[in-house]
């Protein structure tokens, strides 16, 4: 495993904001963050059961929805290379959150590192969280594995857990898009050039 449970589950999270909060393309189709329910829309992005949309306040989803796109440009910046422009957008969002590291145990559990924000609010603390997991993959080997999808008309993003490294797409939805669309252009090719 590449990183601590604790911290592949931030990362996970992490994506999911930046999927679930920022516009842009998905899978095919534009795709317009939901203003109007923006609490029910971080209660999805969070890990289920986590959060109730009811405990959600307005101003929490909007500081969510600012740190979801500050994340956006990381993942963008790594994708494209400029990995400094990449540590820049992520110390700022780790100094803009107070992110720090603290030692935490739920009672008969062993001690576990986990990453606070300057205030324990709901927006600050996860904030805090998915940028310092991110910032523990770009200051790791890992840097690369921040990705944002190759498919056509779609910019969401993900993290590429596999063994090799070799994801391109956010989804399996999109790995096959962009089979069908090969495919189709090879048999365009064929009936073009007079093959059966
Ligand atoms: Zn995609």
């Amino acid at each position: 495993m590449m990183y601590d449970s604790h911290v592949g589950a931030l990362l996970d999270v992490a994506v999911s904001l930046v999927n679930v909060l920022t516009d842009g393309m998905q899978r095919g189709k534009p795709y317009t963050a939901p203003s109007d329910k923006l609490a029910v829309a971080v209660s999805t992005a969070l890990p289920p059961g986590s959060t109730d949309p009811a405990d959600i306040e307005e101003d929490q989803a909007a500081y969510l929805a600012h740190s979801a796109r500050q994340m956006r440009a990381v993942f963008e910046a790594v994708d494209e290379g400029l990995i400094d422009d990449a540590a820049s957008a992520l110390n700022a969002l780790l100094s803009s959150t107070g992110a720090r590291p603290q030692l935490d145990r739920v009672d008969g559990e062993p001690w576990q590192l986990h990453f606070h924000g300057a205030n324990d609010s709901l927006a600050v603390g996860w904030s805090a969280g998915c940028a310092t997991a991110l910032a523990l993959a770009i200051g790791s080997d890992h840097a690369g594995r921040l990705g944002v999808c190759q498919a056509a008309q779609c910019d969401r993003v993900y993290v590429d857990s596999s063994r090799n490294a070799a994801r391109q797409f956010c989804s399996t939805t999109c790995q096959n898009r962009v089979k069908a669309a090969a495919f189709r252009a090879r048999q365009a090719g064929k009936s073009e050039s007079g093959a059966p």
